[in-house]
């Protein structure tokens, strides 16, 4: 079943309109989320993050938060996903196509849920990267369904066998085409400060909470490419990839080649944390 709005339907029930601006100009915003037995993982986040990102695009959502929370439970319910992702979009809806933002449009709601294992062989062991120029537009705060900047830079990073683009701009590191970055130097955390060069993942923010709970000093500092490539462990974060170690970067490993002891450390917390949504 599809969350179409405030229902839910069967597939084949959507009707999108071709006209629709989320497939015409991208004009909408989207959440991905991850459901642990049965749970949302930080929804209320999720929910302030949508309502930040449709308020900033002038969008107004179709259901209420409240019904929105009800109706994502309702579906994982229903699809039976106890574990697994969520995704939903909201677009500005259909209009005669004009760059300039409709008078009047209904906006459209589509979601659904997914079965996807967490992916902990790669948690275990980690994972390569490369690096690219991010290319993206100014407003990364917004979670917008544009994603080509992104597409084009983890298309990239898997033509060359690595998991993941660390973008930069001028030699700043900003994040990943899908993620947000960390380095650890000196037993500090370092991660690019929230503002429109990034997007400020769900899981970014859990990450530093945890790291304050554990004393970890965190930095929200912009550093250079080559501050990257000189960290003594270096992870990234996302609703899917949770706390991604990162061993390699640029065909060169970071540091000893090993998973660091603060990435385990935090991966550690994050699962514990799980056991108690
Ligand atoms: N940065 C970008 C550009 C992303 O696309 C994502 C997730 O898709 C993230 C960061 C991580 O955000 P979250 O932790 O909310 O999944």
């Amino acid at each position: 079943m599809i969350l179409y709005n405030d229902q839910l339907v069967k597939r084949g029930d959507v009707q999108i309109g071709i006209e629709d601006r989320g497939y015409q100009f991208g004009d909408g915003v989207y959440e991905v989320l991850s459901v642990y037995d049965s749970k949302i993982f930080r929804l209320k986040e999720h929910l302030d993050r949508l309502s930040y990102c449709a308020q900033q695009l002038g969008i107004t959502l179709p259901v209420s938060l409240a019904q929105l929370e009800t109706n994502l439970y309702q579906l994982i319910k229903t699809e039976n996903v106890q574990n697994g992702q969520l995704y939903f979009q909201v677009t500005r809806g259909a209009a005669e196509r004009n760059h300039l933002i409709p008078e009047s449009s209904q906006s459209v709601l589509t979601g659904y849920a997914t079965f996807k294992p967490r992916p902990i062989e790669h948690m275990e062991k980690g994972v390569s990267v490369i690096t690219t120029e991010d290319i993206r537009w100014l407003r990364c705060d917004i979670k917008s369904l544009n994603l080509l900047g992104s597409v084009l830079a983890k298309q990239k990073a898997a033509e060359q066998g690595a998991y993941e683009a660390i973008l930069h701009r001028n030699g700043i590191v900003t994040e990943g085409s899908a993620s947000n970055l960390f380095i650890v130097k000196d037993g500090k955390l370092h991660t690019h400060p929230t503002g429109n060069l990034i997007l400020n993942g769900i899981t970014r923010v859990a990450v530093i909470e945890y790291a304050n709970e554990l004393c970890i000093e965190v930095m929200e500092q912009p550093f250079t490419l080559d501050k990257l490539k000189r960290a003594d462990e270096v992870f990234l974060t996302s609703t899917v990839n949770e706390v991604m170690p990162i061993i390699e970067i640029d065909g060169k490993t970071v540091a000893s080649g090993k998973v660091g002891e603060l990435t385990r450390r935090l991966q550690q917390v994050y699962e514990a944390r799980l056991k108690h949504l």
